[in-house]
């Protein structure tokens, strides 16, 4: 528990309902998606992902996971159509995993886990600053990608490549001419439901929008996730592994599907 988040072995029943009691809150997340549950809503747009690479401007290692950050003082990388209405920017994105291949995804399909899951985190412009959405129940729309073991993927090198100079918490390396677009599969098919950030404050301020297919990766480029720490340079070594809270309940939510 040294890290300090709330990520451990007995992840249990959240080790945050103390000091975020929002934690038992209505709209948590992530949720365990049952797919023959989730309705089609044919009322559901396309999704609009325009990124400019040009936006993307640091990678840094936040102690929980790390995080690819964007400038977002314009409408230059921006989430329109899909759930929402208006235009969201780009802040950043991050990813989850799990110790093993076995786990380590937030939001699971029929229970199953996946290895890894990228979260793209984009704030609603009829807000003024990220920080004044991120408490919004329109606030943010988050695109979840799940990872699955197969084939080395080539898009994910220029990240991986970039772990060594952000090993431990704290280090950051500039991180220039990134397209996350190049991250995403060929299908933006997704299902839809109102939820929370996964990590404290657990705000409920989510449209999250988590996509039905995967993207690739190899168990090599997984096992250089798990090189990342959780601690920081001249504290106890801690593997950054297991970073993800377990799916919450859905309390009587509906996920819409944007696909029959
Ligand atoms: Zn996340």
């Amino acid at each position: 528990m040294s890290h300090g988040w709330g990520y451990g072995p007995s992840n249990g029943p959240d080790k945050w309902e103390i000091e975020y009691p929002i934690a038992n809150g209505p709209r948590q997340s992530p949720i365990d998606i049952i797919p023959r549950e989730a309705q089609f809503d044919s009322s559901l747009k396309a999704l609009k992902l325009r990124y400019d690479p040009s936006n993307s401007t640091g990678i840094l290692n936040n102690g929980h996971s790390f995080q690819v950050d964007f400038t977002d003082d314009k409408d230059s990388s921006t989430l329109t159509g899909g759930p929402i209405t208006g235009t969201y920017r780009l802040r950043q994105f991050h990813f989850h995993w799990g110790g093993s291949d076995e786990r380590g995804s937030e939001h699971t399909v029929n229970g199953i886990k996946f290895p890894c899951e990228l979260h793209l985190v984009h704030w609603n412009t009829k807000y003024p600053s990220f920080g004044e959405a991120a408490p919004q129940p329109d606030g943010l729309a988050v695109v979840g990608v799940f990872l699955k073991i197969g084939a080395a993927n080539p898009r994910l090198q220029k990240v991986l490549d970039a772990f060594e100079a952000i090993r431990s918490k704290g280090k950051q390396t500039t991180f220039p001419g990134f397209d996350p677009k190049t991250l995403l599969p060929g299908s933006l098919d997704y299902w839809t439901y109102d939820g929370s950030l996964t990590t404290p404050p657990l705000l409920e301020s989510v449209t999250w929008i988590v996509l039905r297919d995967p993207i690739s990766v190899s168990p090599a480029q997984m096992a250089m996730f798990r090189s990342l720490m959780f601690s920081g340079d001249g504290e106890a070594p801690c593997c950054m592994v297991d970073n993800y809270r377990p799916p919450q309940p859905l309390k009587g939510r509906a996920v819409r599907a944007s696909f029959k």
